[in-house]
């Protein structure tokens, strides 16, 4: 069954904090928050395009959901329960704050058919998320994600790499804690120097520079194996390209790119093939679950040029007995 997600994005509505690289309007490219009707009309447009049989799932997301109102989070949640009793959508997904989580607003969500909460940890780190000036200790996410999980409610749990006093260990440190707190799914964003935040003012004046592409390549590489390898289901690597963050109006320096994930699975299966032992010969076939055969070739190909130096004829052949990441190989 096809799986389909509706975004609601709901811009810093409600969000009395200032994380050092956040300007949650610039990045959305969106300004005003979403009316009642306007989000009915995007449901809407979304399920007309759906194809039978599909599993729909709306997500609101961006700001921090449980600080909004309860009145305005009732006002969101109701507009969706008619859908959910129809069978045209299955659960509803949103986004918060570690700090914002409590044994009375989960058994309200509960009443609303929320199915996942997704919590910005960002870093598991504390020095990490002081510096970022997160407003909230690892402590908090510890016990937020226990009560999510206890609730019965699907956690995920969002990490950034590259904040201020962030490192390859303490980022590594991040992601087999969020393996440990129960997550079931998770995303990973480089930080990026946004205008208008606390972030592009320390770049500005040299006190903070973010990680450069290859670096961010590499990190988050080492982190997709470790959620890869524990099943956590990995939804996002790289934010996702506005306009603005595209023609760059808006993104001062870090490691952007529209392709992130692809750079990154192009990578892993390069650092795969970089354990074969390359012997004399005219061919290698690989083997390979056919859902990789684009990453393992490499992204603009580079994969297979690089065995290309070794071997004439570099050949990939889906094998769909194959794991995601497991491949066999054959030089003859
Ligand atoms: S990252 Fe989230 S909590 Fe931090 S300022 Fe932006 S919207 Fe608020």
């Amino acid at each position: 069954m096809k799986h389909y997600n509706i975004p609601i994005f709901i811009p810093q509505q409600a969000c009395f904090h200032s994380c050092i690289y956040c300007n949650q309007h610039h990045i959305s490219g969106q300004i005003a928050q979403p009316t009642s009707s306007e989000i009915i009309s995007k449901i809407d447009s979304h399920l007309k395009t759906f194809k039978e049989p599909y599993n729909a799932e709306i997500a609101f997301f961006g700001g921090t959901f449980t600080a909004i109102s309860q009145q305005k989070q009732e006002e969101y949640l109701k507009l969706v329960q008619p859908y959910i009793n129809q069978n045209k959508i299955s659960s509803i997904r949103i986004s918060t704050r570690p700090d914002y989580i409590t044994p009375e607003i989960l058994e309200f969500l509960k009443k609303y058919n929320v199915k996942t909460i997704e919590l910005g940890a960002q870093s598991l780190c504390e020095e990490v998320l002081q510096k970022s000036q997160r407003g909230h200790s690892v402590k908090d996410v510890k016990n937020a994600s226990k009560l999510i999980n206890e609730f019965g409610f699907d956690l995920g749990l969002q990490m950034m790499i590259g904040l201020p006093d962030d490192s390859l260990e303490r980022s590594i440190e991040t992601a087999k804690q969020i393996v440990n707190f129960g997550a079931k799914s998770t995303r990973i964003y480089p930080t990026l120097v946004i205008e208008n935040t606390q972030l592009a003012k320390l770049y500005r004046c040299g006190e903070y520079l973010p990680l450069e592409m290859s670096e961010a390549i590499n990190w988050t590489s080492k982190l997709y194996n470790i959620f890869q390898q524990n099943n956590i289901i990995i939804l996002r690597v790289g934010l996702h390209p506005s306009e603005a963050l595209i023609s760059g109006e808006e993104l001062i320096a870090g490691p952007f790119h529209v392709s992130f994930r692809e750079l990154v699975l192009s990578n892993i299966w390069k650092e795969k093939f970089e354990s074969i032992s390359h012997k004399n010969a005219n061919t290698i076939t690989i083997y390979i679950n056919p859902k990789f055969i684009g990453p393992a070739v490499g992204y603009k190909s580079q994969n297979k040029i690089n065995l290309q130096k070794f071997y004439r004829n570099v050949i990939f052949i889906g094998d769909s007995n194959l794991k995601d990441f497991q491949y066999n190989y054959v030089i003859s």
